[in-house]
């Protein structure tokens, strides 16, 4: 091939969010050399947009093993946050205080309990830490809660953070450690090249690599063909707003409200399957800013300073697809829809593993290949 000699690192990861830059990180403290691309200002990004909460409680009904790969991460947050403290400076506002799930209604509040008890059972001899509060044990620990407010679930490993600060310091913590950053630079080809691999970017760069991970959210699914990986993921939008700041009234996070470090409060969100749209829509904002009143009253004296839409990466059973391809080993596929919470595993547990050579057995749940048994039980 013509041009210039390409560069050359043992990985290249493509995606600069919260997977890839996760991923990436924890690939340079594992000693190997890596690229991550990102693309333009253009890109659909999840990890700008998303809620900060790092949350257990939901997390695995109908996979269980997915309840315990997001507790362990979140077990591994408290160390990862002064980590990332100690290695750049950046302080990423994580809190541990448990979160709540507020229902409003008996309805909301029996869907809740019943999920509870899905994953009780699933969790069988494990246990599963998380439980029904009625509305007086609710008074207790959130004063200022609406009427409406029949009662809620309460975990002690859900936890919040600033998503930005966490995507700013695991960039800074990757290129403090010698990785190498190409922002604006879209990877459009990758092709099998040698037991390895070649990246072009459409800057004309060409980078070869013994491995490359696709931890490019929605991007995946077409880069995933390029190797022989099945990629099926397709955006979610939500929709999020934010107050002006306020005096802390709210120690804890909740799942649709939460009050920042900064004093903002955060109103989400919404789930919306409308392609790759992300506009904010006057009446889904209404919603969510009616469904933020009924649990907390007091917001209602706060002004809207912000709003955006953003998109979720979801694959079609919201489990996350964690691949190697079959066709060319060393090309890694990572793909979830909380990748705030899993941030900690994707640096801490994942990354090691693609070092060591594979996902092995701790992964193979998330494989996409279950989608696959899936078509061919219909
Ligand atoms: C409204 C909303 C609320 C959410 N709330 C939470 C929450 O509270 N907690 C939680 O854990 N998660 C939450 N999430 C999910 C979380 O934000 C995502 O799981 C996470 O951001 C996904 O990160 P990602 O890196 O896979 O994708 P993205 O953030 O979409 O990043 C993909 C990156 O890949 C790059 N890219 C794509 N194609 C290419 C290419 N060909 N070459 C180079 N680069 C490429 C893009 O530039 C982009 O930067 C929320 C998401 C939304 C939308």
């Amino acid at each position: 091939m013509s041009g210039p000699t390409p560069l050359s690192r043992d990985v290249v990861v493509v995606g600069g969010g919260l997977v890839g830059a996760a991923v990436a990180y924890g690939l340079v403290r594992q000693g190997l050399s890596v690229a991550m691309l990102d693309e333009g200002d253009v890109a659909y990004r999840a990890s700008r947009g998303n809620f900060g909460l790092v949350w257990v409680q939901s997390k695995g009904d109908g996979l269980f093993d997915y309840a315990r790969w997001t507790r362990s991460s979140a077990d591994l947050w408290p160390d990862f946050a002064e980590t990332l403290k100690d290695e750049v400076g950046i302080a990423v506002g994580y809190r541990k205080p448990g979160g709540v799930h507020l229902c409003h209604g008996e309805e909301e509040l029996e869907e809740v309990e019943l999920r509870l008890k899905r994953l009780h059972n699933q969790a069988g001899p494990d246990g599963y830490e998380a439980e029904i509060l009625d509305r007086a044990e609710l008074d207790e620990l959130i004063p200022g809660l609406g009427p409406e407010v029949t009662g809620g679930a309460y975990s002690p490993h859900d936890g919040h953070v600033s998503p930005l600060y966490l995507l700013r310091a695991l960039h800074e913590a990757f290129l403090a450690r010698g990785g190498l950053y190409r922002a604006e630079s879209r990877a459009r080809r990758v092709t099998p090249d040698g037991g390895g691999f070649l990246v072009e970017t459409e800057k004309g760069e060409r980078i070869r690599c013994g491995r490359v991970v696709l931890g490019a959210g929605l991007g995946n699914r077409e880069l995933g063909a390029m190797v022989g990986l099945d990629v099926p993921v397709h955006p979610l939008k939500g929709q999020i707003l934010v107050t002006e700041r306020a005096a802390p009234f709210l120690d804890l996070p909740t799942i649709y409200v939460r009050q920042t470090e900064e004093g903002t409060v955060m109103l989400g969100d919404s789930h919306e399957d409308v392609g790759f749209d992300t506009f904010s829509k006057p009446p889904v904002m209404g919603d969510i800013a009616r469904r933020a009143l009924r649990s907390f009253p007091v917001l209602r004296q706060l002004r809207i300073v912000r709003a955006w839409g953003a998109l979720r990466v979801m694959t079609p059973d919201g489990f996350p697809i964690y691949e190697e391809s079959e066709a060319h080993p060393g090309a890694f596929a990572v793909n979830c829809h909380s990748g705030v919470t899993l941030a900690a595993a994707h640096a801490l547990r994942l990354a090691p593993l693609i070092a060591g050579g594979g996902f092995a057995d701790t992964l193979a749940p998330f494989s996409s290949r279950r989608f696959d048994a899936d078509a061919h039980q219909e």
